[in-house]
């Protein structure tokens, strides 16, 4: 028997006003996988991200999430069914202290895992247990990238979107960062849907990927058949 997806998008188109930012995107995103979504600036990477969240919402087609219609629930309502977003930039919160920023990802849950939950993103990150009284804007970028994560563990998502979160991070962190990803699809069998630029590390991560080009999905394929393919190469990976 088919195996339905946990998240599938089918047929999405978004518009900013007038203009077409998503032109009928389709993607599916099975339990237990790791999903990348590549594609170049302005390719509307983040917009599906944010469509997927309910803001802004798709004008067409839908998005359903363990076999519910989410298309047109309001964000906190879809971030209240077990799945977390790491949005780009990390707009964590930077007046508050690390352990503050991870309470707050932690309030749609009954609060009952907390401690287990705390120790585990301190398990992942040892930084944020060093720095767990720092306010959250002292942190630095990769530090904050990790807080991010973090925050969104804490909700305990079936589903963890992540958008760019090698952006801006020097090399040996985003090594990191890639490592914590696969840990916790391995080990726990978290689901990741992971939007990058950085095609080359999300590929050789990912089970399965999508190449996003101008609003439309131009390929998909597994990571590696992907990381293979010359149109790729050419495009995301040379002198990248
Ligand atoms: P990046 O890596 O730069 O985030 P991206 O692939 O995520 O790129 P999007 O940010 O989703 O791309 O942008 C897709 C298109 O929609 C671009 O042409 C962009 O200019 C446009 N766009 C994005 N946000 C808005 C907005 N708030 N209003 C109008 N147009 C927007």
């Amino acid at each position: 028997t088919a195996q339905n997806p946990l998240l599938a998008v089918e047929g999405v188109e978004t518009y900013y006003g007038n203009i077409i930012a998503l032109r009928g995107v389709d993607i599916a995103v099975f339990e237990g996988e790791i999903v990348t979504l590549i594609g170049a600036n302005g390719a509307g990477k983040s917009t599906l991200m944010m469509t997927i969240c309910g803001n802004p919402q798709a004008r067409k087609g839908r998005i359903v999430y363990d076999g519910e219609d989410i298309t047109h629930l309001p964000t906190h309502d879809i971030m209240q069914r077990s799945i977390a977003q790491s949005p780009e930039g990390r707009r964590i919160f930077p007046r508050m202290t690390v352990m503050e920023n991870l309470q707050m990802g932690a309030l749609v849950t009954d609060g009952a895992s907390f401690d287990a939950d705390l120790q585990r993103v301190f398990d992942l990150f040892p930084r944020l247990k060093e720095r767990q009284h720092q306010r959250g804007g002292t942190l630095s970028g990769g530090e904050q990238q990790m807080l991010a994560i973090g925050r969104a563990l804490m909700s305990r998502p079936r589903l963890l979107l992540l958008d760019e979160p090698s952006l801006g991070l020097a090399p040996m962190v985003v090594k990191q960062i890639f490592e914590v990803i696969k840990d916790l699809n391995r080990e726990e069998g978290l689901t990741v849907f992971l939007v990058e630029q950085n095609a080359f590390h999300a590929l050789r991560l990912a089970h399965r990927g999508y190449v996003m080009v101008n609003g439309q999905i131009t390929m998909s394929g597994t990571g590696a058949e992907l990381l293979a393919r010359p149109e790729v190469r050419a495009a995301y990976l040379e002198g990248g």
